[in-house]
């Protein structure tokens, strides 16, 4: 936790930290650069509301003259020559960048088997996918090597391994958080979201990177709020939105079990729980507006990764052969499909019934989650219908209502860019899983209050899985 750190020995807490994550990748493949702190030490502040505390960064966050890759071959050799917002206001309250870790190729996917440097296990059980694509954050605060770890979330992408992981993983509103120096995927869903193993810390970190910033016209100008002195996990009065669908649809009966206790909980501890439904046409419709969505601005967001402007340079005998050489070399087979599919949906004869279209249909989905929190606190499902899968589990019948209900509803808050986090719900055959709620826009107080509620019940507060 934050608070065990201050300027004693903050040298040699950073150097264990490091030992820690060379472990931690050892066994997990967590880790794609490991930073030399010695420059960072050298320039601390005397005063932060993160002094001394090692953290990891995602590899698609702007690192200046460190090595960025996103994952990708195509960035193989980027080292940045700024910094991104996040990175100078960690650094002002004191924190010290540790490593980049792993992700899924440009953050694209859910299982971080998509890496170029390879997948990201699980540390609850190595068999088991981390989940994605901010796979190597979760990983690296679950492992307890550092407690805090900046993710990125575009469709679920902090808070589907904060569950298969047992770590807290927080997708503020959209605008919270300066998106500057972190490299895009989908412009009009991207986050920056972070992990941490409590509430408390939670709530600190967003003090910490939240607020206007002029490189980012999608920022936010509201005032951050002192949301850790503010803190308060009482739940009595909290109004719960139990999300029905998903709950009626969940297929493993240890996920229901423990997703019922939790609401039999909150309830005697005073909150008024209650069902709500969404319209199911609109739920089935999340995700096929999310990829066209998604692809679509994705595809634009990357053409400049082409080895002339940016990338890895292949040799070619025109402008257009090395364009297609860099692209074909630089570019895993997910990546190739995704743009082939929003290419596909920005044709100018397509873009009316499927880019467009696709926007119309998010706007109906907002509209819905709108309804449904309308006189409530928060939306309330599990993260996922069951622990981490297999590494080799590719047999997900992506068209199923287990599939587009179950393990996809999160985007909401990404179509909506309400603050949503997950919290680790319990424990099923030794791995973790989370619960997942969803806010209203800057209601992060409200999250991290529930939030709070939610862990002195589960008791699961500064879970770890450290290496043996
Ligand atoms: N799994 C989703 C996708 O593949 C989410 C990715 C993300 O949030 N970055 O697009």
């Amino acid at each position: 936790m934050f608070k065990e750190y201050n300027l004693e020995n903050v040298e040699a807490k950073v150097n264990e930290a490091l030992k820690k994550a060379h472990k931690s990748h050892e066994l997990y493949n967590d880790v794609v650069t490991f930073i030399d702190p010695r420059a960072q030490l050298a320039n601390m502040p005397k005063t932060g509301k993160m002094l001394g505390v090692p953290i990891a960064l995602k590899d698609n966050v702007c690192t200046k003259g460190i090595r960025t890759t996103a994952c990708s071959n195509i960035l193989n050799d980027y080292e940045p020559i700024y910094d991104a917002t996040i990175v100078k206001k960690l650094a002002a309250a004191g924190a010290i960048s540790i490593c980049k870790t792993n992700m899924d190729e440009l953050a694209m996917g859910g299982t971080n088997l998509t890496s170029n440097i390879g997948a990201c296990l699980n540390p609850w059980d190595t068999s088991r996918m981390s989940g994605g694509s901010s796979g190597g954050s979760a990983v690296i605060v679950a492992s307890g090597a550092v407690d805090f770890a900046i993710g990125s979330d575009t469709g679920d992408s902090v808070r589907k391994p904060a569950s298969y992981c047992g770590v807290v993983g927080v997708k503020p509103t959209y605008g919270r958080i300066s998106r500057y120096g972190i490299i895009p995927y989908s412009s009009s869903l991207d986050h920056v979201g972070y992990f941490t193993r409590t509430i408390e810390d939670a709530a600190v970190a967003l003090e910490v990177l939240a607020g206007r910033d002029d490189l980012d016209m999608t920022s936010s100008d509201r005032p951050v709020e002192a949301y850790s002195q503010q803190l308060n996990s009482e739940l009595k009065g909290k109004k719960i939105a139990v999300f029905k669908n998903v709950y009626d649809g969940l297929t493993n009966p240890d996920t229901k079990a423990l997703f019922a206790k939790l609401i039999a909980n909150l309830t005697a501890k005073g909150a008024i729980v209650e069902e709500v439904s969404f319209d199911e046409k609109l739920l089935k419709a999340i995700l096929p507006a999310y990829y066209l969505i998604a692809n679509c601005e994705a595809t634009a967001n990357h053409s400049n990764l082409d080895g002339i402007r940016f990338g890895v340079r292949k040799p070619g005998k025109d402008v257009e052969e090395i364009m297609i050489n860099s692209r074909t070399a630089g570019f895993g087979s997910l990546i190739r499909k995704r743009f082939v599919i929003g290419s596909y949906g920005l044709f100018v004869e397509n873009q009316e019934k499927l880019f467009r279209q696709a926007q119309r249909v998010r706007r109906l989905i907002v509209e819905e989650v709108k309804r449904c929190l309308d006189e409530y606190d928060c939306l309330l499902a599990p993260a996922s219908n069951d622990i981490a899968p297999k590494l080799n589990d590719h047999g997900r019948d992506e068209l199923s209502d287990e599939y587009l209900i179950i393990e996809n509803h999160m985007i909401i808050g990404n179509f909506t860019g309400y603050p949503s986090m997950t919290v680790p719900m319990g424990m099923i055959n030794g791995c973790p899983i989370g619960v997942n709620l969803t806010c209203k826009a800057f209601a992060e107080q409200t999250m991290f209050d529930i939030g709070a509620g939610i862990e002195e019940i589960t008791g699961l507060k500064d879970l770890k899985k450290e290496a043996a």
